[in-house]
């Protein structure tokens, strides 16, 4: 049986560090802080931006919460982020994703102050990420490496399998895990929907990474023996015996994984905390290099 990962236990370890960090920049009359946007009223995303709300709070940071409107312009949305730039108390910006149809998505992070943009999307961030110079990691993928840090997976020389090539996860995780880094030194594979068979990718991965938005896609004889699985879905499936008529899952068939694999992050309770935890770090680190 695999050993479960405990994203939580390692979350709240780090917010620990973190909150130190707060604590003494408070000291020097420093306070990080943190706007959230959140444009519409989609009640996965709003569930996101109270939790990261809930945190910053958790660890004595500043959060400005600003909702605005599903029919809001872009001019609106880019006319607050330019605010928000200028804003001596913010030193982080997050626009919660996906935006409402009607809104240029790149556009938008392009309007983000290079220096604020916490979620580490703008081209800036992605760019020096890619040349491994210093900025702000993409949260998600940064978690993911610090889960396998804490449990000691030191993923050189290793083959690892990524499933999904997003912006956001899976893109920047593998260019992060093929870097000359600690964090890096592995061999990558990425998949995706025209990646003709993938099983026989995900059996050859010493650490599989399952980043497809797909309800337990991934089974048990999928997984190599002995591999370490990182569930990154987040999967709202229908379920009538739940009061909220849903229940959480992964993209990975998590009873028959557990079986074959020898570390496994659960769903919840894996990658989606350190994702916040991540955002914290970066908005205390960019607090710390702003002032
Ligand atoms: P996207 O929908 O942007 O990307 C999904 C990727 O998976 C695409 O590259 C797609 O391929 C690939 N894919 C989809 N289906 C298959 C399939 N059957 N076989 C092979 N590849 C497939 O998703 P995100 O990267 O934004 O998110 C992925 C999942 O992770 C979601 O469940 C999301 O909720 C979750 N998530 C969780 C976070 C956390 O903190 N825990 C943070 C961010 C995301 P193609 O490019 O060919 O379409």
């Amino acid at each position: 049986m695999a050993i479960i990962i405990d994203g939580k236990s390692v979350s709240a370890d780090l917010r620990e560090q973190l909150k130190l960090k707060v604590d003494s920049l408070k000291e020097k009359g420093i306070t990080p802080g943190l706007a959230v946007v959140l444009i519409g009223d989609d009640p996965a995303s709003r569930s996101y931006v109270t939790a990261k709300e809930k945190s910053c709070g958790e660890l004595g940071m500043y959060s400005r919460d600003i909702r605005m409107p599903a029919d809001s312009s872009e001019e609106e949305l880019l006319d607050l982020i330019g605010k928000l730039n200028e804003d001596k108390d913010i030193d982080g910006i997050l626009v919660q994703l996906p935006l409402p149809s009607h809104m240029d998505e790149n556009k938008v992070i392009l309007g983000i102050d290079p220096s604020k943009d916490v979620d580490g999307f703008h081209p800036v961030s992605v760019g020096k990420m890619v040349l491994e110079q210093e900025t702000f990691l993409p949260c998600t993928p940064h978690g993911i490496l610090k889960l396998l840090e804490y449990c000691d997976i030191k993923p050189e020389g290793k083959k690892v399998v990524i499933v999904g090539r997003s912006n956001i996860v899976g893109k920047p995780l593998a260019n992060l895990m093929i870097q000359k880094q600690s964090w890096g030194n592995a061999t990558v594979t990425v998949c995706h929907t025209r990646t003709p068979d993938l099983k026989k990718e995900t059996l050859d991965a010493d650490i599989l990474i399952a980043a497809a938005g797909q309800p337990e896609m991934i089974s048990g004889d999928m997984v190599k023996p002995g591999a370490v699985v990182i569930d990154v879905g987040v999967n709202r499936v229908p379920d009538d015996t739940r009061k909220r008529g849903y229940r959480l899952t992964g993209d990975v068939m998590f009873e028959e994984a557990e079986k074959v694999a020898s570390y496994i992050t659960p769903v919840p309770g894996g990658v989606g905390p350190m994702t916040i935890t991540m955002l914290l770090f970066n908005t205390i680190q960019s607090a710390q290099n702003r002032k």
